[in-house]
């Protein structure tokens, strides 16, 4: 309750004061404080994937210029050597008001980055944009076999089988490289599962799919059951460093992703940046105010 009331006020208090619940979560509003996020990030060992906040557009005018902002963030962070790839989401090129269109940004962006031998994460958002998401991914992957990945979310009941569905496009010299998460959008109990128990079940059955079919996850999770889960599976099936990477979110349980690293697993965090941290924060915590409780315990421990 008192996390709903908390999630429903913030949009109503000032931006600088929503900025305290935001900044521990999100690298800042310009390119250049994504830049020195991921340098420093780099410089711990880490890798990055990074995201231009933003999501559903008005118009097709929109797309284009986010479609720009990221030709742009990619330049700059080829020039500026991070270590790292980018993260997107469809929706903000227009997947809702003209597939074909979004198709033609998105196949922009992923040649863009194969030009820098660099790869694009393409992020699953709502129940309503898995197919449309799914058939994007297949057309960029059919075309840019090594440059392009999606996102799968533990929580859906269909996720199984569209996994093995997608085999086809798999092969053993490049293999179908998916990030793994639990999923965090308010979905209904006939589209998604809704116990803590049942989702983790489920991750973990996914994750070992992967494993024994030599698909590359990127293992997206903070939650110790999860990451001890995946460790006791990269041990039962003797899973090479380089056969999988676990990720966090930006400013999330350093102390767990610490222990990862210094075991010495691939860490990769995802750098959201942008203009419109405000609305994606605020419309973040309405959808899953639980995360308040999250935000507040790790602004608490942090400062
Ligand atoms: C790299 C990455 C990319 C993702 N991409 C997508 C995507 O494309 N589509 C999608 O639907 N979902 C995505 N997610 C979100 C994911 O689906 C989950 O909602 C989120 O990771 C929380 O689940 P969890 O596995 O960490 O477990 P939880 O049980 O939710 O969290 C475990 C613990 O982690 C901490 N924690 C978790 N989230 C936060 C937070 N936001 N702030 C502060 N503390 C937190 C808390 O201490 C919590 O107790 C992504 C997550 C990661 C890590």
């Amino acid at each position: 309750m008192l996390n709903r009331l908390i999630a429903g006020t913030l949009p109503l208090l000032p931006k600088r004061f929503v900025w305290l619940f935001s900044r521990s979560y999100i690298a800042g509003e310009t390119v250049d404080d994504a830049m020195a996020a991921c340098t420093d990030l780099n410089a711990a060992g880490i890798k990055t994937t990074i995201d231009i906040l933003g999501e559903f557009i008005r118009n097709m005018d929109e797309a284009k210029k986010n479609c720009e902002e990221y030709l742009a963030l990619i330049d700059v962070a080829q020039r500026h050597g991070i270590d790292g790839n980018y993260s997107v989401k469809p929706t903000m090129f227009g997947l809702l008001i003209d597939a074909e269109s979004c198709y033609g940004h998105l196949r922009e962006i992923v040649a863009r980055a194969a030009g820098h031998g660099n790869f694009i994460r393409i992020d699953m958002e709502d129940s309503g944009c898995v197919d449309l998401e799914l058939d994007v991914f297949r057309r960029l992957k059919t075309e840019f076999p090594e440059n392009v990945g999606l996102v799968l979310q533990a929580y859906l009941r269909r996720t199984r089988d569209d996994l093995k569905a997608l085999m086809d496009l798999h092969t053993p010299s490049v293999p179908l490289n998916f990030r793994l998460c639990k999923g965090i959008y308010a979905e209904p109990g006939r589209i998604a599962y809704q116990r803590r128990d049942e989702i983790n079940a489920h991750f973990l059955q996914d994750l070992e799919f992967m494993f024994q079919n030599g698909v590359y996850p990127g293992i997206a999770t903070h939650d110790r059951a999860l990451v001890d889960g995946a460790l006791a599976l990269i041990d039962r099936y003797q899973v090479a460093r380089d056969g999988y990477e676990f990720q966090m979110l930006y400013g999330v349980t350093p102390e767990l992703r610490r222990t990862i690293i210094e075991a010495g697993h691939t860490m990769r965090v995802y750098v959201p940046y942008g203009r419109h941290w405000f609305g994606y924060s605020t419309r973040r915590l309405k959808e899953n105010p639980k995360i308040v409780n999250s935000i507040l315990k790790s602004i608490l421990l942090k400062k």
